[in-house]
């Protein structure tokens, strides 16, 4: 189990602990029931914000740290122009990386999915909608995106994605026992371009992945921008990333040679608790 969640647990024992108090003894200060209380909301939405802190989901959010190894993702693709630009990028640099793609977007453009696919990248899903909201819906109704997402992902290559990036990062334990019932593994990152929005500048994004990659880097960039034909700041930034990650002695490998090692600790870690 890990310490955000028992961080949770016990904060939740506190609550549960204050509130009898409460009703036994009489009311606390306002000013200890509010702190409390505030308290609670920071914990539980730090759950929320930040994935790598794995309080309502398991995931995989970096890899080994004693190799030089690090691996690449890109989300919300795939666009025809973008995405194939990235590819050729890649290509050049004989680099393998992983792309989370939304589901809507793969049964607009079929054919750049198989190209992703056939140029010996992996694939994985980000959503069928790209649903913002998808942390708070049932457990069926995300089951029912990620399925969408998944067929139309075997429909366009043929290749049954198994590795899934929540959209915008958010994670539930609903998304938890989806992704558990569907037997998909969750992949979040350690380092992020933040190259997706709008304004983004490709020097920036490159310095800032430069300065924070280091061994186990899972490094969050965009093929694609969520809701806009705009090129992502990525595209003009890769070759700058790609140098900085060699500058740094580190070498780019693809997701799955890590998947059998990550997911054995995960499974150690999730017995032993
Ligand atoms: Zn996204």
């Amino acid at each position: 189990m890990s310490a955000a969640r028992v961080l949770l647990y016990l904060a939740t024992a506190a609550g549960l602990g204050l509130l009898a108090r409460t009703l036994i003894r009489g009311p606390v200060p306002l000013w200890i029931a509010l702190g409390a209380f505030g308290l609670y909301v920071c914990i539980a939405a730090a759950g929320v914000f930040k994935p790598q802190l794995r309080m309502y989901a398991d995931l995989i959010w970096r890899g080994p740290t004693d190799r030089g190894e690090v691996v690449l993702t890109f989300d919300d693709g795939p666009q025809p122009e973008h995405t194939r630009r990235i590819l050729s990028i890649l290509d050049r640099a004989k680099v393998k990386a992983t792309f989370f793609v939304i589901g809507a977007k793969v049964e607009k453009h079929p054919e750049v999915a198989a190209e992703i696919v056939r140029k010996g990248h992996m694939i994985g899903i980000h959503g069928y909608e790209h649903d913002r909201l998808l942390a708070l819906r049932s457990a069926t109704t995300i089951m029912k995106d990620l399925e969408l997402a998944q067929r139309a992902v075997v429909d366009a290559t043929g290749e049954v994605p198994m590795v899934f990036r929540p959209p915008v990062g958010v994670t539930s334990p609903r998304i938890d026992e989806a992704v558990r019932k569907m037997g998909l593994v969750m992949v979040a990152w350690s380092v992020k371009g933040i190259d997706g929005v709008a304004g983004a500048r490709p020097d920036q994004v490159a310095g800032r992945v430069a300065t924070r990659v280091r061994p186990g880097s899972i490094i969050l960039l965009h093929d694609a921008l969520e809701r806009s034909e705009q090129e992502p700041a990525s595209v003009a930034a890769l070759p700058k990333i790609l140098d900085a990650i060699s500058a740094k002695g580190l070498r780019v490998v693809e997701l799955k040679a890590w998947l059998p090692e990550l997911n054995s600790e995960r499974k150690a870690e999730t017995s032993s608790s």
